[in-house]
């Protein structure tokens, strides 16, 4: 094993190969993520529900769903899905975007996320090298990608996700991997708080709820990973990939989506968290 990590690290060629793989595999994974997470939450707030109002009745045994069980079937024909065709990106390709039982189209976004996380794990390992901020950073990368995901989706940030990436951020800053555990302790406070008080002004003036308390969670994990000095950074970013998401998206759609800010923050924070530091010393002419 301990070979193995010393030839990744003395062959560039070797580790772009590894990640490119592993990357693969984890963004099919992904989708399973992205697919099921807000299924599983309707799950247990519906069990939640039903012991709070009827106590005294025995919960609906429903088939309990999880990341693990069970096994991926077609949604339309429930066929079992086979491990030769749940190849990443492959698989898509080899069955031309159709289930082998009935042909029921499967939609293209499956290997598309499989790409980007592709893509934008080598991003990570092009920018970090073979360091220890690369591997964190795939991990942040690829939890970022499921939240955006599961944001566009169904306008939630689950806590399970936002809180585990906030611990995780001060966990390893403990270790001063990316910012002093000073500053990541104050990013996480200063980032929470910041969207809180426009959350709270925005709600006096208008009487509305503008976003969401995961889109602070968000932030706030952003800001344990990176140090309170980007999140400046981060919600200018996100107002502007914002603004150019929602043109295109209105674009293509003609329609207006639901209002999530949570994958502007995610896109926002990835692109701080790889470059933040060079487009600050750019904008502050150093
Ligand atoms: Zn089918």
């Amino acid at each position: 094993m301990n070979e193995f990590i010393v030839y990744l690290i003395q062959n560039p060629l070797a580790l772009y190969l590894t990640i490119g793989i592993l990357s693969l595999c984890v963004g099919s994974f992904l989708n399973v993520v992205i697919y099921r997470t807000p299924k599983m939450m309707e799950q247990e707030w519906h069990q939640e529900c039903q012991m709070l109002l009827h106590p005294e009745q025995p919960i609906i045994d429903e088939s309990k769903l999880s990341l693990s069980k069970p096994a991926s079937t077609c949604p339309k024909c429930k066929t079992p899905i086979r491990w030769y065709q749940n190849i990443p990106v492959v698989s898509w390709l080899v069955l031309r975007g159709k289930c082998g039982a009935c042909q029921n189209p499967i939609s293209m976004r499956y290997p598309l996320i499989e790409l980007l996380t592709t893509i934008c794990s080598l991003t990570v390992v092009a920018v970090y090298g073979p360091t220890i901020q690369m591997l964190f950073g795939l991990v942040l990368t690829w939890v970022l990608i499921a939240l955006t995901f599961i944001d566009f989706d169904t306008q939630l940030l689950p806590d399970r996700y936002t809180l585990t990436l906030a611990a995780l951020g001060l966990g390893v800053n403990s270790y001063a991997i990316y910012t002093s555990p000073t500053s990541a302790i104050w990013g996480y406070l200063i980032g929470f708080l910041c969207l809180w008080i426009v959350y709270y002004l925005f709600k006096v003036v208008t009487g509305k709820e503008g976003m969401g308390y995961g889109d602070f969670k968000l932030l706030a994990a952003l800001g344990a990973w990176m140090g309170p000095f980007l999140l400046p950074l981060i919600v200018l970013l996100s107002s502007l990939v914002g603004a150019i998401i929602g043109i295109i998206l209105l674009k293509i759609k003609k329609q207006n989506q639901p209002f999530a800010f949570g994958p502007y923050i995610a896109i926002a924070g990835w692109i701080a968290f790889l470059w933040g530091e060079q487009i600050m010393k750019i904008y502050l002419g150093g």
